[in-house]
């Protein structure tokens, strides 16, 4: 009975925070579940994903709209379907709104354009005759050209060397034609491509990872320390499975800076993986989509939103620096890439591999529990040696008034470029100076819609706000007391550190490497050949520095501010802060020569610059854990924030009182807030947060679905839930 009801209609889940909605199907058509269809939405036409929930069978057949049409694509297949909804339960977003980010390229679902070539026709006189007054010189070096091969009009002119007036002549008299062809498809990946000797600990370690593909789902932590050659050793499982046929995702942190990465992946593979990432076009979106989709792209490397990806056959998912929280995304639906990796691993039945020097504390927690399993590489390839750390005591070395460059740093630059060495001043702001104030009044230049202070850009000579995008040129007048050139710059920012640095050292080729001056794949490729080919001296930079770069004449790293990220009231501040400095300080010293680093701070004493002195990893994450432990902070215990937003203050001031109100009553479960947000205003928006602390083994959705449930939230205002959350802004 059942059958023949869901023969004749279906539910569509749409991209849409609606929905999904049932639909008619026109007798004598047949829809699975999976299939791309095109449905009816009021006046519109949308693309939905025919759902596997059954349909209302007791809703009026008259309300119900007609199925269009099924789209020419490959079906989504069911895992992809069930970790869409998983995503959507997780995160307690709508189905649509996952869906939209599994279906985000609306080119891939219409038939790819065909490439226009041309080619010799059979009536063309034969160019070698030379029968006087046939051809031209032009016309006859065209067609010979075209004799080697189809291709685009524009092409052939370029190769033959005349104009395009000449081929359309041709064209016209009929002795080129036109053909249209698929584009040809990039040269695949290779595993059996010839690469680098593995050390015994890497073969061994590879042999594991490569053993797990092919044998269902699993999740490894390769954790190594920096420089010993992981990304040589997850290669050998992601040809392991290109070997079988299968499908790779690999997932980076900040995709924008792989150009390094690439160029790895093209030496071990000879041809480069499939991209995914915001930056590219439409088209190309489009073309890898459905290539995907396909099983045509053997490898994917892509940020967050690669995990929607329709691959036809995934075998093996690797998530490299899986600590970062740039995995985290924190606006729209708010998932941590990490972890949903290995949600969709499970559902795909494939292995994962998570990568790390500085493996979270929630990696580390399911290895001890036996959930993960763990290969180590203990030392850096080539017998090259871990960085000697050192601190510098600030309030024993203070650098002089306006600078920032303590006596022991500066003498370690001025020994690194005698030597011929390359340095690194790592400092985690950019732009001149994080504040900006009047001499005169003390007045402080702040961002109109954010809780922020502008930040000053002396490249863009511009004062910006790093949360909104807010941006003023640097006023003239002090605007409270109307003081003329009165502004002075307060603390350092990346540009003020490398003026500095251009001071001290005059003769020295100074850069500075951050988000703004490298914008995308390509600045990022040029900063990398910059540095490789020793144009750079000092390299001053934020954390984009840290991720992953390979610079063998790189010997001195000086972190400028090593106390920076250790203020303010975050669970994650140590952790977070001993990874960032740890894989700062991991750049240094990876070739021969040995490196150094030198920390400036004003507490020498605390447990992040100890561990990083002493090396001593172990104890350091211990001490972390047993305070998480605790406090019942994650991993041992479970977060999730709830977000109150809106224009009108009053508004948000009352709903967040209600919800505190209501808040669960249960001795497992305790609620922080409501307390206006660190970021209390946001883009001219109020904001609220409450803090929702359970055991491990509590269903926050529940919880969290009892809860909001008894409060009606008005159109005005926004509820944002984020379940395990990173950011307490
Ligand atoms: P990690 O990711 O662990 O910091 P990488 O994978 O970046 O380390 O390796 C560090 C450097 O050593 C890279 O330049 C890499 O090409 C090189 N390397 C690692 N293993 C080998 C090997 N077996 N043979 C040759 N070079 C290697
Ligand atoms: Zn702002």
């Amino acid at each position: 009975m059942a059958e023949s009801r869901s023969s004749m209609r279906v539910r569509v889940a749409l991209p849409l925070p609606l929905g999904p909605y049932d639909y008619r199907v026109p007798p004598g058509r047949e829809y699975a579940p999976g299939d791309f269809v095109g449905v009816p939405l009021g006046r519109r036409a949308v693309t939905g994903v025919v759902w596997d929930d059954a349909p209302d069978a007791a809703l009026d057949e008259a309300k119900l709209k007609d199925v269009a049409a099924r789209l020419p694509v490959p079906a989504m297949r069911a895992p992809l379907r069930k970790f869409i909804a998983w995503v959507a339960a997780y995160t307690m977003s709508p189905l649509g709104n996952v869906l939209r980010m599994a279906m985000s390229v609306p080119d891939a679902f219409v038939e790819p354009r065909r490439m226009s070539v041309v080619a010799v026709s059979d009536s063309a006189p034969d160019p070698e005759l030379d029968e006087p007054g046939v051809l031209t010189p032009a016309r006859k070096r065209a067609l010979l050209e075209a004799r080697s091969g189809a291709r685009p009009a524009a092409e052939l002119a370029r190769a033959a060397g005349v104009s395009g007036g000449v081929v359309k002549g041709l064209l016209e008299k009929g002795w080129l034609e036109t053909h249209e062809i698929d584009p040809p498809a990039p040269k695949a990946p290779d595993a059996g491509h010839p690469r680098a000797n593995l050390s015994e600990a890497q073969r061994a370690a590879a042999d594991i990872l490569a053993g797990r593909v092919g044998e269902g789902f699993s999740v490894t932590l390769l954790d190594g320390v920096t420089g010993s050659g992981k990304t040589e050793v997850y290669f050998e499982a992601v040809a392991a499975a290109i070997a079988a046929g299968k499908q790779v995702l690999v997932m980076l942190p900040e995709i924008a800076m792989g150009a390094q990465w690439l160029a790895r992946f093209a030496q071990r593979f000879g041809a480069e993986p499939a991209q995914w990432h915001s930056e590219l076009g439409t088209r190309e979106r489009a073309r890898v989509w459905r290539a995907v989709a396909a099983g045509e792209a053997p490898v994917v490397v892509g940020a967050r939103s690669a995990l929607f990806l329709p691959f036809d056959r995934l075998g093996l998912v690797v998530v490299d620096e899986e600590h970062e929280q740039a995995f985290k995304q924190e606006d729209g639906t708010i998932y941590h890439a990490r972890d949903m990796a290995v949600v969709r691993a499970r559902f795909e039945g494939c292995p994962v591999v998570l990568a790390s020097a500085t493996p979270s504390l929630e990696t580390l927690a399911n290895v001890e529990r036996g959930r993960y399993a763990c290969v180590e590489l203990p030392a850096r390839h080539g017998g090259a040696s871990l960085p000697k750390v050192e601190a510098v005591d600030l309030r024993r070395f203070p650098p002089p008034r306006q600078s920032f460059l303590s006596e022991p740093l500066r003498a370690a630059l001025r020994e690194a470029l005698a030597a011929g060495e390359q340095s690194m001043l790592f400092l985690n702001r950019r732009g001149y100076a994080p504040l900006t104030l009047c001499r005169a009044c003390g007045h402080r230049l702040q961002c109109p819609s954010c809780t922020a202070w502008l930040v000053e850009h002396r490249l863009h000579a511009r004062l910006q706000c790093h949360h909104c995008g807010y941006s003023a040129p640097l006023p003239r007048q002090c605007p409270a007391c109307t003081a003329e050139d009165s502004f002075v710059a307060c603390g350092p920012g990346v540009e003020r550190v490398a003026e500095e640095a251009r001071a001290l050292f005059p003769d020295a080729k100074i850069d500075v490497m951050t988000s703004d001056t490298v914008t995308g794949p390509a600045a990022a490729e040029e900063f990398v050949r910059r540095m490789a080919a020793r144009e750079i001296d000092i390299l001053v930079g934020t954390q984009i520095v840290a991720k992953g770069h390979h610079f063998p004449l790189l010997t001195l790293v000086g972190v400028v501010d090593a106390d920076l990220g250790l203020s303010g009231g975050d669970l994650r501040a140590g952790e977070r802060t001993w990874q960032l400095l740890h894989q700062v300080s991991g750049r240094a010293g990876r070739a021969e020569r040995p490196g150094r680093v030198l920390l400036q701070t004003h507490m020498p004493e605390h447990a992040v610059m100890k561990a990083l002195v002493g090396g001593d990893r172990a104890r350091f994450l211990a001490a972390e854990r047993a305070d998480r432990q605790r406090h019942g902070w994650p991993p041992y215990g479970r977060l999730a924030a709830i977000i109150v937003a809106g224009e009108d203050e009053g508004l948000v001031e009352r709903l967040s009182r209600r919800l505190g109100a209501t808040a669960p009553n249960d001795p497992g479960i305790r609620v922080l807030g409501p307390a206006p947000a660190p970021m209390a205003i946001l883009r001219g928006r109020h904001r609220r947060r409450l803090l929702l602390k359970a055991g491990r083994e509590a269903n926050l959705q529940q919880i969290l679905d009892g809860w909001l449930s008894q409060t009606r939230i008005p159109d005005a205002v926004r509820v944002q839930i984020d379940i395990d959350p990173y950011s307490f802004m």
